[in-house]
C-alpha cells in the first residue's frame, strides 16, 4: 500500500481482501482491545550465563481476546503492523513496561535490571517517537538506561537512513539497542557496525542448528559481537550444556524457557523482591 502522509497506510489493503474477513474482524477487535485492558505485557527473564543472575527483562505483548482466548502476537502483531494500529500498541508496550519498572523498584529499591521492549518498523519510521520515548522516560522519571529496544534487521532495512539517525539520537539519550533475531534471514555484518546496536541477539534457530556447522558458526558470530564491543544474548536455549557451551564461547546472556517463561508484572514483582529486599 502507498504511505501517505504521517505514515498512514491507505485504506484499500489487498492483503486483507485475500485473507478474507477474519482479520478484518481481528483488526476491529484490536482496536477496541487497548481501551478495554484485553492487552497486557509479560516478562521474561534475560540472565547471566555465568551466574545465572537476571540482568533484566523482555517485555512481551498478551492479547486476551474475549472469544478466541489467548492470541498470539505472531497473528495480531503483523495485523496491527499492516493498519494504524502499531502505533498505539507500541506506546502502550512502551508505557507499560517503563511503569512496570518504576513500580518493581519501588518494593525493591534501586535495583541493576533493564527492560527490553520490541519495536516495529513503523514505529521507527514514525516522526513523533524520539519525543513520546522523551516524554514517557520523564513523565515517569526512568532512567534511560534501564530502557532497551530490541529491532530485527528487516525493521532497520524499511529505511535505513532514518533509522540510523533516529537510534543514534535514542542512543545518545542512554537507552541501549539490541538486534533482534540475528541469525536468520540475511544477517549482514554491515547491520553491526552501521547501526549503533550493543547488544544482539542470536535467534532461536541458530542456537538450535543441530549441523555440524553449528558450534562454528557460533564461535565466529559471538567473537565477532564481542570484537566490537557488543554484548550477545543467546535465544531459546534448551539444554544445561547448550547453555555451559554459550558460555564457553563468550555468549554473555541467556532468555529461554529454560531459565523462566515470561511472567506478568506482579509475579516480577515478587521475584525481585525476594532476591533484593530492602
Ligand atoms: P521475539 O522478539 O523474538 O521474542 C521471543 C519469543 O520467543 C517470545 O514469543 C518468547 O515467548 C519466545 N520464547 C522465549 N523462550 C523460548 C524458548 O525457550 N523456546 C521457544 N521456542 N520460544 C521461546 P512471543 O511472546 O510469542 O512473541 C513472538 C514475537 O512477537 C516476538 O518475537 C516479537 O517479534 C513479537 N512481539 C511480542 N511482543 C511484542 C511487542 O510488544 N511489540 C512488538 N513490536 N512485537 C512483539
Ligand atoms: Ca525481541
Ligand atoms: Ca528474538
Ligand atoms: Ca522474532
Amino acid at each position: 500500500a502507498k504511505r501517505a502522509g504521517g505514515n498512514r497506510v491507505e485504506p484499500f489493503r489487498p492483503a486483507f481482501r485475500t485473507a478474507g474477513t477474519d482479520r478484518l474482524q481481528l483488526e476491529t477487535d484490536l482496536r477496541r482491545a487497548i481501551e478495554r485492558k484485553e492487552l497486557s505485557m509479560v516478562y521474561q527473564p534475560i540472565v547471566r550465563l555465568a551466574d545465572g543472575e537476571v540482568a533484566g527483562f523482555e517485555a512481551l505483548m498478551r492479547w486476551d481476546h474475549p472469544k478466541r482466548g489467548n492470541i498470539p502476537p505472531s497473528e495480531f502483531i503483523p495485523i496491527a503492523e499492516m493498519s494504524d494500529l502499531i502505533e498505539p500498541l507500541g506506546m502502550f508496550a512502551l508505557e507499560r513496561a517503563t511503569t512496570d519498572l518504576m513500580e518493581w523498584e519501588r518494593h525493591t529499591g534501586e535495583i541493576p535490571v533493564f527492560v527490553a521492549v520490541n519495536l516495529s518498523s513503523a514505529q521507527l519510521l514514525s516522526s513523533e517517537l524520539y519525543s513520546d520515548i522523551r516524554a514517557l522516560l520523564g513523565k515517569t522519571r526512568c532512567d534511560p538506561h534501564r530502557i532497551r529496544l530490541e529491532l530485527t534487521e528487516s525493521v532497520v532495512m524499511e529505511n535505513p537512513e532514518q533509522a540510523r539517525l533516529l537510534l543514534a539520537k535514542l542512543k545518545e539519550t542512554g537507552i541501549s539497542l539490541a538486534l533482534d533475531d540475528f541469525g536468520t534471514g540475511y544477517s549482514s555484518l554491515a547491520y553491526l557496525t552501521r547501526f549503533p546496536f550493543d547488544t544482539i541477539k542470536l535467534d532461536k534457530a541458530l542456537v538450535n542448528d543441530r549441523s555440524d556447522k553449528r558450534s562454528v558458526l557460533l564461535k565466529s558470530v559471538i567473537s565477532m559481537a564481542r570484537g566490537l564491543e557488543m554484548q550477545v544474548v543467546a535465544e531459546g536455549i534448551e539444554s544445561d550444556a547448550d547453555a555451559e557451551e554459550l558460555a564457553k564461547l563468550g555468549c554473555d546472556f541467556g532468555q529461554s524457557y529454560l531459565f523462566g517463561a515470561p511472567l506478568g508484572s506482579e509475579s516480577i514483582q515478587r521475584l525481585l523482591k525476594e532476591r533484593f529486599p530492602l
